[in-house]
């Protein structure tokens, strides 16, 4: 599964290169990642026995600056899929124009096993073995799938232990007492909102109150159910691991976190009722589809069956390239992960600075500098794909790839050697 989905990140990278002028020595060193490292992450569980987890951290590129991306807990982590997860980072750093290149890190855990306290030592330890090669100035990480601002937080604390002084900039998205910036927690899905926004009338026409279903309710799927709710659209189905729940006269959204916050799921949902089969929400006829929980939800086996007029990933990764094809030939429009989920990142940005700064911004200062980012960016791409006459994927892709050629040609030696260097 994830070496075909580090073969589709390549898929996705030489289908751009025949769209941008971006030059063959560029192109050879996005081909792998810098720096890739294996850990073993010892941990003493409450019953005394030691178990030893298998963690990673993958630096990408840093050609446009420090490596930047989240720290994954799932049973299905290997190296492949944080490289890949890796390399989407660095488009999407490069896409926002942000000072960044592209890192991942992950533990092969199901963390839902694990008691709060074996979490901790977990989160501790895994900082503890990849010490020397995170850094303020080297990579940067922060929260992704099932780890949150309070495992960020142990995560900084340990790191300055290690280094025997306070350093809140190895972290992003860490609780705001410990330096965490306001509107972290929800920038994913706040940027996710910009983007539909600005995108609207070629996503939903002129209709008035688009009907929503969104894959995964957990940081990035529920805070966004709640934001198109509250902006006047019909979220109609949401998902977890556990259930779907459905009403095509819309949810209360309100209602169904309550659920999943007392209960841990959406099962035996409040309102609503539940799909026999979670995935057959995918197929819904709906506006807008949402995937919005893991990689390759929607694939050459079920694109043929979506219904939805347009698909938002906010989840990286959920399209495949083969389903893309698939979607294009529907007349389905896709907007791009690198472009719909980089809110997060974003205001992962602001933080560092914050932190550099020692400053904290207001709340309103963030989401107003957050919104105008995500609209130029958004802007940016719909323009290419206008020019270019190609999918917003693509657009996306020739934007990104073209400031990171530029980075690249500007480091590199080869000016010494062609005609017109002397
Ligand atoms: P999370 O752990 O908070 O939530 C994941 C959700 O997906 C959970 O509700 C889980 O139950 C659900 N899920 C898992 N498998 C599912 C399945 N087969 N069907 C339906 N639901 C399923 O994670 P998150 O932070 O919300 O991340 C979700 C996605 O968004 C990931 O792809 C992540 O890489 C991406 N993303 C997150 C951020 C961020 O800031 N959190 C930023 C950018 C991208």
């Amino acid at each position: 599964m994830s070496d075909d989905l580090l073969s589709d990140a390549g898929r996705r990278l030489e289908a751009a290169c025949a769209l941008s002028h971006v030059s063959d020595e560029a192109l050879a060193r996005l081909r792998q990642p810098a720096a890739s490292l294996k850990v073993s992450i010892p941990v003493r569980m409450d019953d005394g026995s030691l178990r030893i987890f298998a963690g990673y951290r993958v630096r990408y590129d840093s050609t446009r600056g420090p490596a930047k991306g989240g720290i994954r807990y799932h049973p299905r982590v290997d190296v492949d899929e944080i490289t890949t997860l890796a390399f989407w980072m660095t488009f999407k750093t490069a896409l926002m124009d942000l000072p960044f290149g592209g890192g991942k890190g992950g533990v092969t855990v199901d963390p839902k096993g694990l008691s709060m306290a074996e979490l901790e030592r977990l989160s501790r330890g895994y900082v503890a073995a990849v010490a020397d090669s995170i850094g303020p100035d080297v990579d940067i990480p922060a929260p992704d799938v099932a780890t949150n601002e309070l495992v960020m937080g142990w995560m900084a604390d340990e790191y300055g232990k290690i280094r025997r002084q306070a350093v809140p900039t190895v972290i992003t998205g860490k609780p705001l007492a410990l330096g965490g910036s306001h509107g972290r927690a929800t920038a994913t899905s706040d940027g996710a909102f910009h983007v539909i926004d600005t995108l609207r009338s070629s996503l939903v026409g002129d209709r008035e109150e688009p009907s929503v279903a969104i894959q995964g309710f957990g940081n990035a799927g529920a805070n966004l159910a709640s934001s198109l709710s509250d902006q006047g659209y019909r979220v109609v189905a949401v998902s977890d691991s556990s259930a779907a729940v459905h009403d095509a006269d819309g949810l209360e959204v309100s209602a169904l976190r309550d659920h999943k916050d007392e209960t841990g799921s959406l099962a035996d949902p409040p309102v609503g009722r539940e799909l026999s089969q979670p995935d057959d929400l995918l197929e819904l006829e709906v506006d807008l589809l949402i995937p919005a929980a893991l990689e390759g939800a929607i694939h050459d086996g079920n694109a043929g069956h979506v219904q939805a007029g347009a698909v938002v990933e906010v989840a990286n990764g959920p399209v495949t390239s083969a389903a893309d094809e698939i979607l294009d030939e529907l007349g389905v429009v896709v907007v791009p992960d690198i472009l719909a989920n980089a809110g997060g990142v974003t205001a992962s940005w602001f933080e560092w600075i914050q932190n550099r700064q020692g400053d904290r911004w207001e709340a309103e200062v963030v989401a107003k500098r957050l919104r105008k980012r995500m609209v130029r960016e958004t802007r940016a791409v719909a323009r290419v794909a206008e020019e270019r006459d190609v999918p917003l994927r693509s657009a996306a892709y020739v934007v990104a790839l073209e400031r990171l050629g530029a980075a690249m040609d500007a480091t590199g030696t080869s000016a010494i050697f062609s005609d017109g260097g002397g």
